[in-house]
């Protein structure tokens, strides 16, 4: 079976462990410092501060931009639960902002719907490694005085380019803050982990405490505010900074495997390859198709796939709105039509660099075959 996420795990990263397991200084250190230092060498960001996960980066994210009980936060349905229950758990109010069909990102006009007086920040995703539509969130953003924390959890390493003023703005620095995840199954791992990346001095520092029971990084037992242990610990820092070293050939190797699929899958009736914007550099933490007026439903497809050997994923099956916790808060079927429409035709294909080219020829033969087209011959 083809799966759909593996990590990679090679001797370097076993070594790395076994290095710090051996040193005896197994909870947050030394390693967890080297790992920040390249999340701001790759990001340009000036600070980076590691989290237990990405979750408890979001959660202190939110927490530090001082997002408190009665505002609220825009985020889009279609998104990982975290995206949405870093603002639950400071007892802020959920606002959901419609995606765009094209890209599954935010969509802009959406977002700017649902400003109110009380909305605070906009937390905006970089969903499957695309980066989200920057220059048209910063413009509701600045015009609105909100925040911005980017949720770039699937998205490392990617960027915008910014023609006008010939630079690249990586994702890591497309917000107040930045939110990456290092999850057994992200494109860089540790198993467990997470970053904020900002270039705010003050915001990084006040993340350092909270992240550490409220303390100063130096004057420990003394309590500055109200703080959380959400500490990443060596051990698995270790693993971080090894695959962080391995980034691009990673990237690489998604992006062509992604490349191979794209033009495999181009002009098949029935399914949509995914939409690339032009500005945008997208490093395929997953790669999405959607299956609509196919001969065979999604989940036939689905099926079909993993008898010939080919695991897929629907990423994500039902949009947020729509899951009993936040139906209890009164949302309803309905309301968002494009997050539920994509849930009911998405299908993610295996894009990761442990796909060999092997494989993704049968994957696109496989699509092929399914969808009725003739299976070429000679690649
Ligand atoms: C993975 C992910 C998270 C959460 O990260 P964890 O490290 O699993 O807690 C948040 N947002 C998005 C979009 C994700 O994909």
């Amino acid at each position: 079976m083809i799966p759909i996420a593996k990590p990679i795990i090679e001797e370097e990263e076993k070594l790395a462990v076994q290095a710090v397991l051996e040193s005896g200084m197994l909870s947050q250190g030394e390693k967890v410092e080297e790992l920040e230092q390249q999340f701001i060498r790759l990001t340009g960001a000036k600070h980076a501060v590691a989290f237990c996960n990405g979750t408890q980066a979001l959660h202190a994210a939110v927490h530090c931009l001082g997002i408190r009980e009665g505002d609220e936060v825009i985020t889009p349905p279609f998104t990982f639960i975290s995206s949405a229950n870093c603002i639950l758990m400071e007892k802020a109010k959920v606002v959901f902002a419609d995606v765009k069909a094209e890209t599954f990102n935010i969509d802009p006009e959406e977002a700017e719907k649902a400003v109110t007086p009380k909305t605070r920040c906009i937390i905006a995703v970089d969903l499957y490694g695309q980066p989200y539509d920057y220059a048209a969130i910063r413009e509701i953003a600045k015009k609105n005085r909100l925040l911005i924390i980017e949720d770039a959890a699937q998205a490392i390493g990617g960027y915008i380019d910014d023609v006008d003023e010939n630079r690249k703005m990586m994702c890591g620095t497309l917000g107040d803050c930045s939110v990456f995840s290092m999850y057994a199954t992200k494109n860089v791992m540790a198993g467990e982990g997470g970053m904020v990346t900002t270039d705010d001095a003050r915001l990084a520092e006040q993340l350092k405490r909270v992240r550490h029971h409220g303390q100063d990084e130096k004057t420990r037992y003394e309590y500055y505010e109200l703080g959380y242990n959400y500490r990443m610990t060596n051990v698995l820092a270790a693993i971080g900074v090894e695959q962080m070293k391995k980034l691009e050939r990673f990237t690489k190797a998604r992006r062509k495997n992604a490349a191979i699929l794209t033009e495999g899958l181009a002009g098949i009736k029935g399914i949509r390859i995914p939409h690339q914007r032009e500005s945008t550099f997208h490093v395929y933490h997953q790669y999405p198709i959607i299956v609509k007026g196919h001969r065979l439903s999604r989940d036939e497809l689905k099926e079909e796939l993993e008898k010939r050997g080919i695991e897929t994923a629907i990423f994500y099956p039902k949009p947020l709105h729509m899951h009993p916790a936040f139906l209890r808060m009164g949302f309803q079927e309905g309301q968002f039509p494009v997050s539920e429409e994509i849930s009911k035709s998405i299908l993610c294909l295996p894009v990761h660099p442990l796909v060999s080219g092997k494989d993704i020829r049968h994957i696109v033969e496989a699509v092929r075959e399914l969808s009725g087209h003739a299976m070429r011959t000679g690649r």
